[in-house]
């Protein structure tokens, strides 16, 4: 018999991550009922960039300024890797619909269609990305036109340096000025944090003391770059107020983790995924699933132990890799820890890593992970799909190394995408 108190959703997302809030978004954009169980995953650390495909091959570490002449070569010669399971108009549409779902809670993202675009990072560094918030896209033609330039610093803020970051760019750009400022009101703390900034800039108060502190520094400058503080919401209103403040274009840089462009993300998609309906079981994990995917599944939610238990026509596996927790290693093999699935890996521990850690192939450590046929359905030891309504996206994917690629968003977004379309479609 059916338990009546059980709560019942079309479909139970596992994960929290880009790739798990992703197809999130998309199932509900399907009018499907959703139930979406997890911690935060590494979107927090993220810069804010959505890759889509920086860097292939890995081992000669060619950049791309094409992304999708690069997924073409890139099927080519891994045809295993979950790009091959969608068309280059899929990845489009997804691309679309997400970068449209986020404008809509407040986030822009600007991109050049068909190339990437050469982005800022926290050392002074650059690389290749596909999408770029608005908050630091000034920042990109800044770097293409090189006009004289401030960037700022703040007095307390670990792991973000002026000098270093034009100390890197100066051979290029040659007009680069430094400042170190005091944030208002935290200007007697030994230490300050990114977040309690960017929350402080929301109130128009905080603006205007702030730009009285940055506008001395500026002289010939004609645009300002400053970590990534910008607001936790509401930014453009926080840039464009500033701007007007400051009296010149300015534009954000990312920082290290966590980041304050990665919490926006998560932000935007928690506000926008609860207005349409979706349930959240936040800071729980899935503790068991029962079932075949011929009938609903089962699914038990809790801390440690079960708190709430669910039942839903599909589950989409977005766990992630060893640290969101989907994948675990012993001193044996890799193992997927909700299912069991069988997981591609090395035959043993010892061919997990290359001699040399940088070694520019990577490790094949790195492409372990669950085996999908073309419907995104992990593969059981049979090389059957495990079951029937059972989808997998994220970098829990075999074959992908996203963080050499520079793949990270593309993937989860993508493969997110395959996998809610599949879905749709055993449905009908
Ligand atoms: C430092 C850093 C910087 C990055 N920078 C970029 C960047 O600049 N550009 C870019 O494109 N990408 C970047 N990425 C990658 C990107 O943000 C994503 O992390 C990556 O694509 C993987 O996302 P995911 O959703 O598959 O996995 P994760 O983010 O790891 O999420 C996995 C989720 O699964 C949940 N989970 C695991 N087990 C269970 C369970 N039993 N029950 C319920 N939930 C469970 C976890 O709680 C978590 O919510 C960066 C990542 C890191 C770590």
């Amino acid at each position: 018999m059916t338990n009546p108190q059980i709560k019942k959703y079309d479909i139970c997302i596992i994960g929290a991550g880009l790739a798990g809030l992703a197809a999130t978004m998309f199932a509900a954009n399907q009018g499907l009922s959703c139930a979406q169980v997890g911690h935060t995953g590494e979107i927090n650390f993220s810069s804010g960039h959505l890759d889509l495909l920086g860097v292939h091959p890995v081992g000669e570490k060619k950049v791309l300024t094409d992304p999708w002449a690069g997924i073409d070569a890139l099927v080519q010669a891994i045809p295993d890797h979950p790009y091959a399971k969608l068309s280059k108009e899929e990845i489009r549409t997804a691309f679309r619909e997400l970068l449209s779902f986020l404008k809509a809670t407040g986030l822009t993202y600007h991109r050049r269609m068909n190339h990437n675009s050469t982005a800022l990072t926290s050392l002074g560094t650059t690389r290749q990305t596909y999408c770029v918030p608005h908050t630091m896209w000034k920042g990109v033609a800044a770097l293409k036109k090189k006009p004289p330039c401030l960037i700022l610093d703040i007095r307390g803020l670990k792991g973000f340096s002026a000098r270093q970051i034009t100390t890197a760019l100066q051979r290029d750009w040659p007009n680069l000025l430094t400042a170190r400022i005091s944030f208002p009101g935290m200007d007697h703390l030994n230490e300050v944090y990114m977040e309690h900034m960017a929350n402080a800039l929301i109130l128009k108060e905080n603006r205007e003391k702030f730009a009285q502190e940055v506008r001395p520094h500026i002289k010939d400058s004609q645009i300002v770059g400053m970590p990534a503080i910008l607001g936790l919401y509401r930014t453009q209103e926080v840039v464009s107020d500033l701007e007007k403040l400051i009296g010149v274009p300015i534009f954000e840089i990312p920082t290290i983790p966590p980041s304050v462009p990665g919490l926006r993300l998560k932000e935007a998609f928690e506000r926008g995924l609860r207005a349409k309906g979706v349930q959240y079981f936040s800071q729980t994990r899935v503790l068991s699933v029962r079932g075949n995917g011929e009938r609903d599944f089962e699914i038990d939610i809790g801390r440690k132990m079960t708190e709430d238990t669910v039942q839903a026509r599909g589950i989409i596996l977005a766990s992630g890799r060893f640290i969101g927790g989907g994948l675990y290693a012993d001193r044996q093999r890799i193992k997927e820890t909700i299912f069991d699935l069988p997981v591609h890996q090395p035959g043993s521990r010892a061919e997990w890593h290359r001699r040399e850690m940088l070694d520019p192939r990577g490790h094949a450590v790195n492409r372990a992970g669950v085996e999908i046929d073309d419907a995104f359905r992990p593969l059981s030891s049979s090389r059957r799909p495990a079951f029937k309504a059972l989808f997998a996206a994220g970098s829990i994917l075999a074959h992908n190394d996203w963080k050499r690629m520079k793949c990270g968003a593309g993937l989860a977004i993508a493969s997110a995408f395959g996998a809610v379309k599949s879905f749709m479609n055993i449905c009908r």
